[in-house]
């Protein structure tokens, strides 16, 4: 049964628990156990942040969320909107303790207007939940909100337009850590000239929070068969976990 309380086909879990296997995971938590007693242990070790915790007044913040997305929505900031299906704001809790920055939306998430629902973002589904968290739980969000053509990289200028929805996304939300998914999203919160590999594994800091970078899901995909990425990946987030409980 997943996290949704939905019973898996005997394929679907072991291609589950195979992921989990490659990644390094020693041990799961049950979503059976998620229950409220749970929830205020994790709230307790900070894992998760208390039900109505925010940065300002709760029914200033929906509002201010309601208007952030409706100017994504009709953003026409860059020439990203013509090629549009609907531009991806982002979704998730907004009071997360975690939150997850990638690069942009790719054809499945233009489609469907929600961040990481094609095969990298089933991966990034199933580290989410290795991690003891539900999407739910956690903000995904993207540097860029509409897809680019072809899914190339992002182009400075794009990039420069888009980022202020990211920013007050950030101080909306608050979160404790941020992983930063791939180059283009550490490349953005963390300046440097260093490669992934480098920069990987080792906290930097954006505005005072701690920001993880590590690879990208769909670098994952595209090296499907190398259980030595997957491993990075999970002691990235380890130290994330790690971070989250201190
Ligand atoms: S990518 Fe960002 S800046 Fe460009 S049109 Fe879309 S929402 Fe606006």
């Amino acid at each position: 049964m997943n996290e949704k309380g939905i019973v898996e086909r005997p394929g679907q879990l072991l291609s589950r628990l195979e992921f989990y296997r490659d990644l390094g995971v020693e041990f799961l938590v049950s979503p059976m156990k998620t229950d409220s007693r749970k929830r205020e242990a994790e709230v307790g070790t900070g894992l998760l942040k208390p039900e109505g915790f925010s940065g300002g007044p709760a029914a200033d913040d929906r509002e201010e969320w309601d208007r952030l997305i409706r100017r994504i929505m009709a953003c026409q900031a860059c020439p990203l909107f013509k090629g549009r299906t609907q531009a991806v704001p982002g979704e998730g809790h907004r009071q997360a303790s975690l939150m997850f920055v990638g690069e942009a939306p790719g054809r499945d998430e233009d489609l469907q207007g929600r961040p990481f629902v094609g095969r990298a973002g089933q991966l990034l589904t199933k580290i989410i939940q290795a991690m003891g968290f539900s999407r739910e739980e956690v903000y995904i969000a993207n540097v860029i909100k509409c897809r680019p053509p072809e899914n190339r990289t992002p182009r400075p200028d794009e990039i420069k337009a888009c980022s202020p929805y990211l920013l007050r996304q950030i101080d909306l939300i608050k979160p404790r850590v941020i992983v930063a998914l791939g180059k283009v999203a550490t490349d953005f919160l963390l300046p440097s000239s260093k490669s992934m590999s480098e920069l990987r594994g080792q906290f930097g800091d954006f505005q005072g929070i701690p920001v993880m970078p590590t690879f990208h899901p769909s670098y994952l995909v595209r090296n499907e068969g190398n259980k030595e990425i997957k491993k990075m990946v999970w002691e990235d987030m380890k130290k994330v976990l790690q971070l989250l409980k201190s």
